[in-house]
């Protein structure tokens, strides 16, 4: 969405590439002393530190595919591109420091669209405390392609992989689960009735926390920090991207372990429980299949237990098991389900009937 107030319809043109990035990117700070050269040359220059070892991650979004400008903010769309990329440097327990960010633009979009978008990124950068080093810009024939890639540190001892749960081991999940995917159908459903009737006034209010995780998701940075207070190294760590079902399975297949999940642990804010009554969905299946959260999910030893046990952020939802024993979901009515990888992808199908 790019509401063009003023008309402004300044043609990319008129400034050039180089223009353009220079505009875009001039108020860019420098906040690491790690970061020796960022943007301005033919690459930017990292201070590689002792003892410590750097994460890279890269996400694209592509117009039509992961997001629809008729409800999502160019301003929005910035942050959530920082935001994903974040979200997997945090999910290695290591500390988010610089992204690079690329974008394709069609003719379609005039720079005062650019503008916004990189308004996004910069609050991003600012809240994050993350150096903007460099990047690159194209156009494209059709829609707007942004692609982030994102470095972070760690002390090698403190990286955590996918691959290290071990039996026993608790399942401990971030935050709440299954908003971001109710936010967007809450969206899809408004710009149905907008078409109908472009007159109508939605009204979001009842479900303002859900339309917020899907249009501005935060990345959990918070996170390694808390753990290195509380003295607990994780066993295994993912950021929760496609569903908490599939991130789990992810976890057990790279660990070779299996585990127990409890239906009645799973996480959940009263309006995603209030609005999955109200569109006839199973907040169950919506915290196990839709995505977009940008929780951590991770495993920790039964000894930190008392570590962990009882902190507002954490909830313990189940446990490590041997791999021959499965992955499996355990019902409120104490039934054994096989847990299968669907992620959001898979929910819209049967939506569509
Ligand atoms: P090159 O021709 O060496 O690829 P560019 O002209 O593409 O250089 O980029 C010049 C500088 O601007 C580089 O530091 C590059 O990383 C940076 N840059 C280019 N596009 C972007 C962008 N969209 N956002 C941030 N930095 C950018
Ligand atoms: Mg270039």
């Amino acid at each position: 969405m790019f509401e063009n107030k003023d008309n402004a319809t300044t043609p990319i043109s008129a400034l050039g590439e180089f223009g353009l990035i220079d505009h875009l990117t001039k108020h860019f700070k420098i906040q690491h002393t790690t970061t020796v050269k960022g943007i301005g040359d033919d690459a930017a220059v990292i201070a590689a530190e002792k003892n410590t070892q750097l994460v890279v991650t890269t996400d694209m979004l592509v117009e039509g595919v992961h997001f629809d400008l008729s409800y999502m903010p160019l301003k929005h769309l910035g942050y959530k591109a920082v935001m994903v990329n974040l979200s997997d440097v945090y999910a290695m327990n290591a500390t988010a420091k610089q992204i690079t960010v690329s974008v394709a633009i069609s003719n379609r979009f005039p720079v005062e669209a650019m503008e916004e978008l990189y308004a996004g990124i910069q609050t991003a950068a600012e809240l994050y405390k993350i150096d903007v080093i460099g990047g690159d810009t194209t156009s494209s024939t059709s829609g707007l392609i942004i692609s982030v890639t994102a470095l972070g540190e760690a002390e090698a001892k403190k990286i955590t992989y996918r691959s290290g749960a071990k039996e026993n081991d608790l399942l401990v999940v971030t935050g709440d689960l299954g908003a971001a995917y109710l936010g967007l159908q809450v969206l899809e459903r408004e710009k149905e009735v907008f078409k109908v009737n472009p007159n109508a006034q939605p009204d979001l209010e009842k479900y303002s926390y859900l339309v917020e995780r899907q249009l501005k998701p935060e990345a959990r940075r918070d996170i390694p920090g808390l753990l290195a207070e509380l003295e607990v190294q994780p066993t295994a760590m993912i950021d929760i991207s496609d569903g908490l079902s599939s991130e789990i399975i992810h976890i057990c297949k790279s660990s070779m372990v299996g585990c127990n999940l409890y239906e009645d642990k799973i996480p959940l804010d009263p309006q995603v429980i209030s609005t999955c009554e109200e569109f006839n969905m199973d907040s169950t299946t919506i915290a196990l299949s839709g995505g977009e959260d940008y929780e951590l999910l991770f495993t920790v030893a039964t000894e930190d237990f008392p570590k962990i046990k009882g902190n507002p952020h954490l909830s313990v939802i189940g446990h490590i098991t041997k791999e021959n024993e499965g992955m499996h979901l355990i019902t409120r009515a104490n039934t054994k389900i096989e847990l299968i990888a669907r992620g959001w992808n898979a929910l819209e199908d049967e939506a569509d009937g």
